[in-house]
Order: C-alpha cells, then sequence, then structure tokens
C-alpha cells in the first residue's frame, strides 16, 4: 500500500540514462517506492538489463529500453515504448549527460561542443517536451513531475577541467526555470537537482578516475557523495511530498 506522499501503484517514470550511476539508483528507489519505471540506456544493454532485472527480482515492473535521448526519432520511440509497456507518464527523470576530457577553453572544438550541447542540452529538452505532451492538462493528461539532472558545475563552471559541460548545465538550469512556469497551471511541475562531486563513472570519461578522491579532501563535507544521495531527492522531487515546489533546484554537493 502507498503511503500518503508515495506514488499510486499506476504512477509511471521513464528514467533517461538509467542503466548506470545516478540513474541507475534512482530508477531502483523508484521501483522501491512503488512506481512502474522505463530504464533507458545508450549502449550499456547489459548495465540497464541488470537493473530491470534487479526490479523484477524484487516484485517491480521495469523495462529497459535503448534510445538516444539526442536524436527526435529515437526519443519518440521511448516514449511510445513507455506507453505502451508501462501505461500513461507521470514522470520524467531528466538525468542521461555526458562529458568529455578536462581540458581548457581554448582547446575545446567545434565537434565536440556539438556533442556536449546535444547530450545535455538537446536531450533534456527533447524529452521534456515528449513529457508535457503526455502530462499537460492542456493535452489532457493527469499533470506530473519533471526532475532535471544539472550539476553543481553550472554555478562552479568547472574552470581547467569542462567549461562546456557546465555551460550546457546552465542551460538545463535555464530550462528549468521556464518549463517550470511555463506549465506550472498544466498540473506539472519542474525542479532540478544540481549534484556535486557523486562516484560514478562519468570522471572516468573526463580522464581522471580518481577525480572524487583528490576534490573531496577540499568540500566542506571532506567526501564524496553516493548516487543513492543523489536518488532519494529526485525522488522526493518527483513525489507528491513536493507538491508545492517548482522552478526549484536542491543542490546536492556536500555544502559547497
Ligand atoms: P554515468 O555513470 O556516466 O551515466 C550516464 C548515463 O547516461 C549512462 O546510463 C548513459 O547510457 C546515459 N547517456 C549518456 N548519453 C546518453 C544519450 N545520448 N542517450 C541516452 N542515454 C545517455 O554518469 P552519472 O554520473 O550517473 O551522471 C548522471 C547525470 O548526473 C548526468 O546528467 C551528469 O551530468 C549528472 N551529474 C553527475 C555528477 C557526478 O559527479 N557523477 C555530478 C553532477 C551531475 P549508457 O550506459 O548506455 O552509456
Amino acid at each position: 500500500m502507498s503511503s500518503s506522499t508515495g506514488p499510486a501503484r499506476t504512477d509511471v517514470v521513464l528514467v533517461t540514462g538509467g542503466g548506470r550511476g545516478i540513474g541507475a539508483a534512482t530508477a531502483l528507489l523508484a521501483a522501491r517506492r512503488g512506481y512502474r519505471v522505463g530504464v533507458n540506456y545508450r549502449a550499456d544493454e547489459a548495465s540497464a538489463t541488470a537493473v530491470v532485472e534487479a526490479i523484477r527480482s524484487a516484485g517491480g515492473t521495469a523495462v529497459a529500453i535503448r534510445a538516444d535521448v539526442t536524436r527526435t526519432a529515437e526519443v519518440e520511440r521511448l516514449f511510445a515504448t513507455v506507453d505502451a509497456e508501462l501505461g500513461p507518464l507521470t514522470g520524467l527523470v531528466n538525468n542521461a549527460g555526458t562529458l568529455e576530457r578536462q581540458c581548457r577553453l581554448e582547446d575545446l572544438d567545434e565537434d565536440r561542443l556539438t556533442r556536449i550541447w546535444a547530450a545535455n542540452i538537446t536531450g533534456p529538452f527533447l524529452c521534456a517536451a515528449q513529457a508535457v505532451r503526455r502530462m499537460s492538462t492542456r493535452h489532457g493528461g493527469r499533470g506530473g513531475a519533471i526532475v532535471n539532472v544539472s550539476s553543481a558545475a553550472s554555478r562552479l563552471g568547472a574552470p581547467n577541467e569542462y567549461v562546456d559541460y557546465a555551460a550546457a548545465k546552465g542551460a538545463v538550469d535555464s530550462m528549468t526555470r521556464g518549463l517550470a512556469l511555463e506549465v506550472a497551471a498544466e498540473g506539472i511541475r519542474v525542479n532540478a537537482v544540481r549534484p556535486g562531486l557523486i562516484r560514478t563513472g562519468i570522471h572516468a570519461l573526463g580522464g581522471e578516475p580518481g577525480r572524487v578522491d583528490r576534490v573531496a579532501p577540499e568540500l566542506p563535507m571532506r567526501r564524496g557523495g553516493t548516487a543513492e544521495e543523489v536518488a532519494e531527492s529526485i525522488l522526493f522531487l518527483l513525489s507528491p511530498a513536493a507538491s508545492y515546489t517548482t522552478g526549484a533546484f536542491l543542490d546536492i554537493a556536500g555544502g559547497r
């Protein structure tokens, strides 16, 4: 039985990039809270399948769906699959995102900028559009919630590491505010989490798998965070416990 702040058993959430890291922790926690979960992935089928198997073996409902969120046709197919296999969407976690090797701004080239904008900006926009078309009362929907996974980098700028990624997350912050206001009267809440230094595989993409251990001593809490700690905040913002919260940012960055 769901609690007064938990989901109805029919609630359906799609987690983009749900096979690994923060997305996987979010998918697993959402299932434990009673959501039916769409686990999107781009390439790592084994990880996404493992998340779905873990959910099913605990009695939950989940489906793994391959789609590159930067491609309109693939995003349309992703959401159509959720409709068909899980039912009407009530939540979207715009989690898929990426970064590339640490460098200074003068060493960024056009191709990399195009990839970074696509994965971190275009993807969340395309997915949010599909979610709004399904959840907005303006389109006959029942309302719902969107949680964007931004980053503390949008505030800090990520100098000497990835200013491009930080700027893309700045765009996600602007989209969070703008979309929240656009759909506030249509039953949809839009919020963002801004994780700080979280132990996932993303740091290896930057060329420094040990980045968390290097930077952690400089943080107010003197440690990195876990994907599960971020998932807790995402689930709060998705849930009716956050029913009067929209256009808000929750920093999960150990005090930074
Ligand atoms: P991660 O472990 O590298 O996982 C990233 C996930 O995103 C993977 O499941 C990946 O799919 C998916 N993905 C990437 N590009 C995609 C695309 N075009 N289409 C569909 N899926 C795509 O990273 P993470 O640390 O969990 O990051 C999750 C989110 O948190 C990102 O938005 C990231 O920017 C943000 N964040 C992370 C930190 C941190 O310290 N870890 C801090 C702040 C913000 P595959 O598995 O198929 O490759």
